[in-house]
């Protein structure tokens, strides 16, 4: 299994909060129900599936917004949605939706919201990072331009 951290669709985890939702995106989920990891199974563990032509079985948690592929269908989705993501609140309580208190619903929701932030803040920063670097790049050339003009004199 491997994970992975991709650009942020920001407004595609908003709709994914009811399990219900969820499990309408495994339309095309390769393992049936008799597998550990069926697609009630993963919508129940908060995973929604998101996939791309290189990663057919990629899934993502609306909570932490882990993404998770190279599935098996002996796969526990409770199992390795924790092992991969211990800070996820919704993994620690390891409940499906009918089993979560209003308190914890909210104290979820809080999280989500943290790290979506969190996430948006990170990929900001990183488009920053590409901008200044591109900037630096840019500057870089100018010097070396007025060097060589200036031994021409
Ligand atoms: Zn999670």
């Amino acid at each position: 299994m491997t994970d992975d951290v991709q650009v942020l669709n920001v407004e595609k985890y908003d709709a994914m909060y009811t399990e219900a939702i969820r499990l309408n995106s495994f339309k095309n989920w390769p393992f049936g129900e008799k597998s550990a990891c069926s697609a009630s199974k993963m919508a129940e563990a908060g995973f929604f599936h998101c996939p791309t032509e290189q990663e057919p079985d990629l899934v993502q948690c609306y909570v932490c917004f882990k993404e998770l592929d190279g599935w098996e269908a002996s796969d526990e989705p409770w199992t390795e949605h924790f092992s991969h993501s211990k800070i996820c609140l919704f993994a620690q309580l390891r409940k499906p939706q009918k089993d979560l208190t209003v308190a914890e619903i909210f104290k979820i929701e809080s999280e989500r919201k943290k790290n979506k932030t969190k996430r948006v803040i990170a990929q900001r920063l990183q488009n920053f990072r590409t901008m200044t670097d591109e900037m630096e790049e840019f500057i870089q050339g100018l010097i070396k331009a007025t060097d060589v003009s200036k031994k021409k004199k």
